[in-house]
């Protein structure tokens, strides 16, 4: 079983929301003096990789530690928008890979903007859910939704509508996840565990992490596809990910129910 970390690393210099502070670290107690080392940090709770509650924008609603701890891991699949280059994700972006969404339980929308982590590009200008393609995703069994990006609103956003949607249809939101580019056409089980901190909006994931069950290379899925069954893929993805490997062999994908 392999295992892939997607979360960037805390550290006082690193990108942080614009408005709030970045972490600070202090070691009050070094091997020196007190025979062991020990950091003091301070950060806000939704600092690097992280998980929004429910109580994030709703008043009233659950907190991180009201949460079953189940709702951080389950199924998962990265749906790839790395081609869509347009400011809204819509509803028919999403229905084309309805099979996806319904075998999973967290949907990892991968856009590619964690490549522009530490840059000013970060932070505006990423695709965000249109609201009624978030309230879409409410109709399946879905734990949370997880990008690579700053926040799932956009950054002009003040009454932050898809954080409320998502969050009010009992859904968890993981934020500045990285490195989706390695899960692309997996099934993997996706973890997420919070800091158990009382009555927490939210949390940095000390191990934003996936076990890979199973990968498959995309050139040689081009070789072998006439015929074969496969489970858990759609048409759609497999495209999209041919596409951006440059492999211009999409018509020989016809895909219907899992059938290639
Ligand atoms: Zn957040």
């Amino acid at each position: 079983m392999k295992i892939i970390d997607l979360s960037h690393t805390i550290f006082p210099e690193m990108p942080v929301y614009p408005g709030t502070k970045p972490p600070v670290f202090s070691i009050p107690c070094t091997i020196d003096q007190e025979g062991f080392v020990e950091r003091e940090i301070t950060m806000y709770s939704h600092t690097g990789t992280h998980v929004d509650a429910p109580a994030h924008i709703i008043e009233g609603a659950l907190t991180l530690d009201q949460v079953p701890v189940d709702n951080f891991v389950g199924r998962a699949s990265v749906l790839d928008l790395t081609l869509i280059r347009k400011p809204i994700i819509s509803l028919g972006d999403l229905k084309s890979c309805e099979a996806m969404v319904k075998k999973s339980e967290f949907l990892l929308l991968h856009t590619g903007w964690s490549q522009l982590w530490g840059k000013k590009d970060y932070y505006k200008g990423y695709p965000v859910l249109s609201p009624d393609a978030a309230r879409w995703l409410g109709d399946f069994q879905l734990k949370g939704i997880g990008v690579d990006m700053i926040s799932v609103d956009e950054a002009e956003a003040t009454d932050f509508p898809i954080h409320k949607i998502l969050l009010g249809q009992n859904m968890i939101i993981i934020e500045n996840l990285t490195h989706l580019e390695k899960l692309l056409l997996s099934d993997f089980t996706f973890m997420c565990l919070p800091l158990k901190i009382e009555n927490s909006d939210g949390s940095p994931v000390n191990w934003g992490e996936m076990k890979r069950v199973c990968e498959l290379d995309v050139c040689k899925l081009a070789e072998a596809l006439s015929g074969m069954v496969w489970h858990g893929f759609d048409k759609w993805n497999i495209s999209f990910q041919m596409r951006s490997k440059g492999i211009k062999s999409n018509e020989r994908l016809r895909c219907k129910g899992g059938k290639i």
